[in-house]
C-alpha cells in the first residue's frame, strides 16, 4: 500500500482561496507543470526559492508513492520585456548587446541554471520542454483559438480577444479581477498598438526584418506570445486537464490568467485543477527582481562575493533557510536569518551524526509514532515546511537528552526515529549532510572528543600540565576548547 493512502494532503488552491484535500485526477498519478525561467540571465536566489518550494512539492509527492510526472519548461523564446506585448524579446536583446546569436545566450543561462539547481541539491524534472521546440503544438493552437472565435488576425499578429471571450467564460478568475475594474485601470490604446482592446493579448506577432527568432505560419513569419508556449507544453505532456500548475505569485496574472483563457478557448475547458502560487524572496524588504537591481545571484552568496552578506553560505544552509518558511510566505534573505539557519542546520546534522551512537533501553521516553505522524501532518497541511522542521527539532532535543543520559529510547523507536529524519530531511527537504560530504568532518569531530575526554581525565587526576598540555596544542593546530558548566565544545578557526 502506497503512503498516499494514508497520508493525506490539504493544499491551497489559488483558483478557489480555499485548502482542499488534494485528490489527483488518475488515482496514483500526478501531472504537475511549473513555469520555468526566461533564460536571458542568470537566475536569481529570488527564482531559485520559486523552483525550490516546487521541488519540495515534488519530493513530498513521490515520498507518498504518487507516480510524478513532473514538467518545468524552458522559455527560450517569446517573452517580451513589457508584458503588454511590447518592446524586444528578452533573449534577442542580450544576443544584440553582445553581438552573438540569441541561441548562444539560451544555451549559456540554460547551463546556468542547471548548475545553480545542481548545487542546491533539485531533483531534475520529468520532461524539461523549450518554447522553440513546440512552435507547430503553438501554431496549431492558436488555430483553434481563430477557429473558435477567440482570436483575431491584424497585420499578420493574431490577438486574443478577451472581451469577447468574458461574454462566455470569467477572465479573471485565477487572480480574482473583473474585466470592468480592468478596462478602468488600464490606459486606451496609443494608436500603435494593432489590438482591439488594450487587455487582448498576442498569440502570435508577426517579426520585424531585423528579428532573429522567427518562423513561419499562417499568418506571418514571426513568433509566438509568451503565454502560449505554456499551454502548449503543459497540455501536450500532461492532457487537456491536468493536476498541479505552479509558479510564482507574480505569474498569476496576466500569464496564468491568460493560459486559463487559451485552454478554455481552444479546448473548451478549464486546463487546472490545482493552481499553486510561490511567495516572493525578498531582498532588504524589497522583491528581488533583475530589473530593479534588487537581487543576489547564488554565485555571489555561495562564494562570499557580495556586499550584502557578512560571508559565504552553504547551499544546503540556504536551502534550510528557505525550507523555514512556508512556501506560500514572503521571505526576506538577511544576513542574520542566514546565520541563524546555519547555526539551526548543524544543530540537525549534529543530532544525526551521533543517532548511531545511543545506547538504547527497555522503554523509550518519547512516542516516536506520534512525533513521526506530527512530521507527516506538517507536510499534509499545504507542505508546511517551517511546521515540520519545528517538529525535527523536538526529536534534536531527544536525541540530545537521550545521549545525555536523561531521557531513554528502545531499540525499535531508535530505528523508526532514525529512518523517518532522514527521509524528510534529505529525501522531502533535499539537504545535503555537509560533515558527512566534507569528509574529515566527523573523524575530526570524533579526534577532538577522544582529546577532550582525555583533559577532563587528566583534570581529575589534578593533572593541570597534561590538561593544559591538550588544550594549548590543540589552540596551536586552529582548535578552540571552550568549557562551560555543560562540558566541553570546541571551534575551529
Ligand atoms: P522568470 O525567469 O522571470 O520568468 O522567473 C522564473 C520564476 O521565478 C517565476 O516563477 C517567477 O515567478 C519566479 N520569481 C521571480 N522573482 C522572484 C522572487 N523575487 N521570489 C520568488 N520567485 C521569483
Ligand atoms: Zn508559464
Amino acid at each position: 500500500m502506497q503512503l498516499y493512502n494514508t497520508q493525506h494532503i490539504k493544499l491551497y488552491n489559488t483558483l478557489t482561496s480555499e485548502k482542499e484535500i488534494f485528490q489527483p485526477i488518475t488515482d496514483g498519478y500526478v501531472g504537475m507543470y511549473v513555469c520555468g525561467p526566461t533564460v536571458y540571465s542568470n537566475v536569481h536566489l529570488g527564482n531559485v526559492r520559486t523552483f525550490m518550494s516546487f521541488d519540495m512539492i515534488f519530493r513530498y509527492l513521490k515520498h507518498l508513492g504518487y507516480k510524478v510526472r513532473y514538467v518545468r519548461n524552458i522559455t527560450d523564446a517569446g517573452h517580451l520585456e513589457n508584458d503588454a506585448d511590447v518592446g524586444e524579446d528578452k533573449i534577442t536583446k542580450k544576443a544584440r548587446l553582445e553581438a552573438i546569436e540569441p541561441m548562444e545566450i539560451v544555451q549559456r543561462y540554460t547551463v546556468d541554471f542547471h548548475n545553480v539547481l545542481n548545487t542546491f541539491n533539485f531533483l531534475p524534472p520529468s520532461i524539461e520542454p523549450t518554447a522553440t521546440g513546440h512552435i507547430i503544438e503553438q501554431i496549431e493552437l492558436i488555430q483553434s483559438i481563430i477557429d473558435n472565435g477567440f482570436a483575431y488576425t491584424v497585420n499578420g499578429s493574431v490577438y486574443f480577444d478577451v472581451h469577447k471571450y468574458n461574454e462566455s467564460n470569467e477572465y479573471g478568475i485565477l487572480s480574482k479581477r473583473k474585466l470592468e475594474d480592468l478596462i478602468h485601470n488600464t490606459r486606451a490604446l496609443d494608436g500603435q498598438s494593432d489590438k482591439k482592446n488594450p487587455q487582448d493579448f498576442a498569440l502570435w506577432k508577426k517579426a520585424e526584418p531585423t528579428h532573429i527568432m522567427r518562423w513561419p505560419s499562417p499568418w506571418s513569419d514571426g513568433f509566438p506570445g509568451w503565454h502560449l508556449e505554456c499551454t502548449a507544453m503543459s497540455t501536450k505532456y500532461l492532457g487537456d486537464y491536468f493536476d498541479i500548475h505552479g509558479g510564482g505569485m507574480d505569474l498569476k496574472f496576466p500569464h496564468h490568467e491568460c493560459e486559463i483563457a487559451q485552454n478554455q478557448a481552444s479546448k473548451g475547458q478549464a486546463p487546472v485543477k490545482y493552481w499553486m502560487h510561490a511567495n516572493m524572496l525578498e531582498l532588504n524588504g524589497a522583491r528581488m527582481s533583475k530589473s530593479t537591481g534588487n537581487y543576489i545571484n547564488p554565485a555571489e552568496l555561495l562564494s562570499g562575493d557580495n556586499d550584502i552578506m557578512s560571508k559565504a553560505y552553504n547551499p544546503s544552509v540556504i536551502r534550510f533557510f528557505m525550507m523555514q518558511a512556508s512556501y506560500r510566505s514572503v521571505l526576506d534573505l538577511t544576513d542574520d536569518g542566514l546565520s541563524a539557519a546555519e547555526k539551526g542546520f548543524h544543530r540537525l546534522m549534529d543530532a544525526i551524526g551521533i543517532i548511531d551512537n545511543l545506547k538504547t533501553s527497555s522503554s523509550s521516553s518519547f512516542t516516536v509514532t506520534d512525533w513521526k505522524q506530527k512530521c507527516y501532518d506538517a507536510m499534509n497541511d499545504d507542505f508546511n515546511t517551517p511546521i515540520l522542521i519545528a517538529t525535527l527539532f523536538e526529536a534534536v532535543k531527544f536525541i540530545n537528552q537521550v545521549k545525555d543520559g536523561s531521557a531513554t529510547v528502545t531499540p525499535e523507536d531508535l530505528t523508526v526515529l532514525k529512518e523517518t529524519i532522514e527521509t524528510f530531511i534529505f529525501d522531502v527537504l533535499g539537504l545535503v549532510n555537509i560533515s558527512k560530504e566534507s569528509s574529515g568532518g566527523n573523524k575530526l569531530t570524533g579526534a577532538v572528543e577522544i582529546l577532550i575526554k582525555l583533559r577532563k581525565e587528566a583534570r581529575l587526576n589534578k593533572d593541570f600540565a597534561l590538561s593544559d598540555k591538550i588544550r594549548d596544542e590543540l589552540a596551536e593546530a586552529g582548535i578552540q576548547l571552550n568549557d562551560s558548566r555543560e562540558g566541553t565544545t570546541f571551534t575551529t578557526n
